[in-house]
C-alpha cells in the first residue's frame, strides 16, 4: 500500500513493551524504526550494548542505533510510547504538542476524555476524539493510546457480544509474570505462588472497558453502561494473562449464538488487511483443557484473544475463559495497530507526504 516505509520512533525504547516493539518492528512493511529514547540511565548509548531481554535477535540496524534523551521535537512524526506512567503523562503530551503522533500503552492519558482510548476492531470511530483533542489543547500532534493488558482481551470478547447487550461482568485474571515490566515482580515473590493485588489494575478493568464500548456523543465518549467486577492475581506465567469471566446479557443467546458471535467477530483492521491484523481476532477453543498461556499465547502472532470452555453460569447466565498476550494483543501488537490505523485513513500527515514523493519520483 506504501511506496516507501514510514519512519517512526520509540520512547521508552528498553524497556519489557519497548523490546517488543523493536521485536514487532524489524520487518515491518510500513514502518521503520529511527529512532530510540529512554531514560538518562540508558541515554547515549548504543542500543546493542544495552541488555536485550527477548528470545528473538536483536536486529541489526537497531543495535547500532543511539539512544536519545527524551527530547519532544526530536525524532520522526510518528512515536510509539512504552514509557513508564510516571514519566509518560508529561512527556507524551509535550511531544503531541511539538507536533508529534503518540501512540502510547501508558495509562496516563487513558482516560482523558479528549484521547482515544483504541482497539481497532472496536472503537476506531473513537479517531473522532483527536480533533477535540487538538482545538481544546492546542496540540500540532496527537495522542492515542491503547488499553491496558488485561483489558484488552475483555473488552474485545465484551464487543463481540454486544450485540446481546452485556450489562453485569464478574473478572478473575491470572496475569503473567511479564506484565509488571523489567526486573519486575521479585523471584522469591513470583515463583510457585500467587500474588492477589496488582496495583491500579482493578480498576482500569472495570473503567476502560466502559469506555472503550462506550458511544460517541456530543464530541465526547458515552462510557458503556456494563458493570463490571474485577480481581486481578499475579500467577507464575511467563506471558499471557488469562480470565475467567462470567456475564450477564440484556438479551437471550444460546451457546451456538455466542461461538459464532466470537467466532465472526472482526472490525476494521481485518476489513482494510491491516499489517498487523490476526485473520480472525477471536479464537474460539472447545477443547476443555483450553486455552493454555503456554499452548496458544504465541498463536496468531500473539495478536488474537483466546476464548474457550464456554458454557451456562448459574449465577450470571454465561461463563467463559479467554486468553490474551499481555506483551502483544495487551501492548506493542495493538499500539501497532493503532498506528496502522492512522495511517491507513491518512492522518499520518509525513506518512501520505512521503508516499506521494516516492509515488512523484517514479
Ligand atoms: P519497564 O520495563 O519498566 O520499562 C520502562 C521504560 O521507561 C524503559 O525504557 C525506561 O528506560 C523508561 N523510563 C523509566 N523512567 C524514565 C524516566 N525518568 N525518563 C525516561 N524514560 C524512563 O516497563 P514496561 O513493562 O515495558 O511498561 C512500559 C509501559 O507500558 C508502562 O507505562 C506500562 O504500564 C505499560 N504497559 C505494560 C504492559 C506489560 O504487560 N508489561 C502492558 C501494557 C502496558 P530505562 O531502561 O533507561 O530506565
Amino acid at each position: 500500500m506504501l511506496e516507501r516505509r514510514i519512519e517512526v520512533g520509540l520512547l521508552g525504547a528498553t524497556g519489557a513493551v519497548g523490546q517488543h516493539f523493536v521485536r514487532l518492528l524489524a520487518d515491518h512493511p510500513w514502518f521503520r524504526l529511527t529512532w530510540l529514547a529512554a531514560s538518562e540511565r540508558s541515554a547515549g548509548r548504543k542500543y546493542g550494548e544495552l541488555p536485550w531481554r527477548l528470545a528473538a535477535p536483536l536486529p541489526e540496524e537497531i543495535a547500532g542505533l543511539p539512544v536519545e534523551r527524551l527530547r519532544a521535537g526530536g525524532g520522526p512524526e510518528l512515536v510509539f510510547s512504552a514509557l513508564d506512567a510516571a514519566v509518560a503523562g508529561g512527556c507524551e503530551a509535550e511531544f503531541a504538542a511539538r507536533g508529534h503522533w503518540v501512540v502510547s500503552n501508558a495509562r496516563s492519558h487513558r482516560m482523558d476524555p479528549c484521547v482515544p482510548l483504541l482497539i481497532p476492531e472496536v472503537n476506531p470511530e473513537h479517531l473522532e476524539l483527536v480533533a477535540r483533542q487538538r482545538e481544546e489543547r492546542g496540540w500540532r500532534g496527537a495522542l492515542v493510546t491503547n488499553p491496558n493488558c488485561a483489558t484488552v482481551g475483555l473488552a474485545m470478547a465484551l464487543a463481540a457480544l454486544r450485540r446481546f447487550s452485556p450489562r453485569r461482568v464478574m473478572v478473575t485474571t491470572l496475569q503473567a509474570l511479564s506484565g509488571a515490566g523489567y526486573p519486575g515482580v521479585a523471584s522469591l515473590d513470583g515463583a510457585a505462588n500467587v500474588i492477589p493485588f496488582i496495583d491500579g489494575e482493578e480498576e482500569k478493568l472495570e473503567t476502560e472497558t466502559q469506555k472503550i464500548l462506550g458511544r460517541l456523543e456530543g464530541g465526547g465518549v458515552r462510557a458503556h453502561g456494563v458493570r463490571i467486577s474485577a480481581q486481578t492475581t499475579r500467577v507464575p506465567v511467563l506471558d499471557g494473562h488469562t480470565e475467567a469471566v462470567s456475564v450477564e446479557l440484556g438479551e437471550p443467546a444460546s451457546r451456538e449464538e455466542l461461538l459464532d458471535a466470537f467466532a465472526r467477530f472482526a472490525g476494521e483492521p481485518q476489513a482494510l488487511g491491516l499489517p498487523s491484523a490476526p485473520p480472525r481476532p477471536i479464537v474460539v477453543h472447545e477443547q476443555e483443557n483450553r486455552p493454555q498461556p503456554r499452548l496458544d499465547v504465541e498463536s496468531h502472532g500473539g495478536m488474537a484473544v483466546h476464548v474457550g470452555r464456554v458454557r451456562p453460569c448459574p449465577v450470571l447466565g454465561w461463563k467463559f475463559i479467554l486468553l490474551s498476550h499481555n506483551m502483544v494483543r495487551g501492548a506493542a501488537g495493538t499500539a501497532l495497530l493503532n498506528a496502522e490505523l492512522l495511517v491507513a485513513r491518512g492522518l499520518v500527515e509525513s506518512a501520505r507526504e512521503q508516499d506521494l514523493a516516492a509515488a512523484g519520483r517514479r
